[in-house]
């Protein structure tokens, strides 16, 4: 078996995130890691290698980004992959959901690859699509929130979790699959896997080496395009009550409580 599994470097947690009102892209100035919700996606294709059901020869982090965006591929080699491969073109930037998705798929493609994960948001743009996009242009079927993954030879047997409870589906492979973070808990990386990480194979691509047509990526060729966003009202200060007479507190609190109809 071959999994892809795909990575995004994103904006630190600890970054404000903000759009740069000149281009109206996201301002990726400061801190950047590996989007922490992809990290389930390589410890599922890790658990998957270890427990023995299927071999899988090979796992290839895969992204599409700028080039420091590399620094998420030895992140995620140091995390287990064996090597990575990194679309980077001026031509891709600026990408809406549909056109990231469409590059991404073409990427994929030419690694014909048996199982495609990913996490269930990015930490910056939090779309939650990216692997539906995928699937419809690699033509897989394609899960959402799956939680629980069991490999049956060509299948697998997954849980996904929905608002209203647990769903077992049985999905033919290949397939693309985005995990939830319930999944698993991802592993730590090893100082001698951070070494090395840099010393496994990356292969650097751009558009035309994956045969992706130009004319349906970039800023100019999507078809959201951001009109203007405004800064989080702020919060109003909140009501100190002194505790000097408890019961005289509880009074004032239950009032405040009742007044906003809260009890
Ligand atoms: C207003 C606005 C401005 C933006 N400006 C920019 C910009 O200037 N430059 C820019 O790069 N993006 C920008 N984006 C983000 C860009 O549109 C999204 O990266 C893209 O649409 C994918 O959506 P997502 O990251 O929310 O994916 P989701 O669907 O939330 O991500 C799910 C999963 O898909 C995978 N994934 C997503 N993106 C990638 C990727 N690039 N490579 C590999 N795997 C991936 C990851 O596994 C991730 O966990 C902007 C978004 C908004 C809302």
């Amino acid at each position: 078996m071959k999994i892809c599994v795909l990575v995004k470097e994103v904006p630190d947690a600890a970054v404000e995130k903000r759009i740069d009102p000149s281009t109206g892209r996201m301002d990726r100035s400061g801190e950047k890691n590996l989007n922490p919700y992809d990290t389930h996606a390589i410890e599922a294709a890790m658990q998957i290698r270890e427990g023995g059901v299927v071999s899988v020869e090979e796992i290839v982090a895969v992204t599409m980004g700028p080039e420091s965006a590399v620094r998420a591929l030895h992140k995620a080699v140091s995390l287990g992959a064996d090597r990575s491969v990194h679309l980077s073109d001026q031509a891709l930037a600026g990408s809406d959901v549909a056109a990231t998705g469409y590059a991404l798929a073409k990427a994929i493609d030419r690694e014909s690859p048996d199982l495609v994960l990913l996490g269930q948001q990015s930490d910056d743009g939090e779309c939650y699509t990216i692997g539906a996009v995928v699937a419809e242009h690699l033509g897989m079927p394609s899960l959402t929130q799956v939680i629980k993954m069991d490999v049956e030879s060509d299948a697998l047997r997954c849980e996904r979790q929905a608002e209203y409870g647990y769903d077992t589906v049985q999905i033919q492979l290949p397939a693309v699959i985005s995990v939830g973070d319930a999944i698993n808990e991802p592993r730590y990386p090893s100082l001698k896997a951070i070494m090395g990480a840099k010393k496994k194979p990356l292969d650097t691509v751009a558009s035309g080496d994956v045969g992706i047509d130009t004319s349906k990526v970039g800023g100019d060729n999507s078809a959201a395009q951001w009109i203007a966003a405004k800064a989080p009202p702020a919060k109003a200060a909140g009501e100190i009550i002194e505790d000097e007479d408890t019961a005289e507190t509880v009074e004032k609190i239950v009032a405040w409580l009742d007044e906003r109809k809260l009890i």
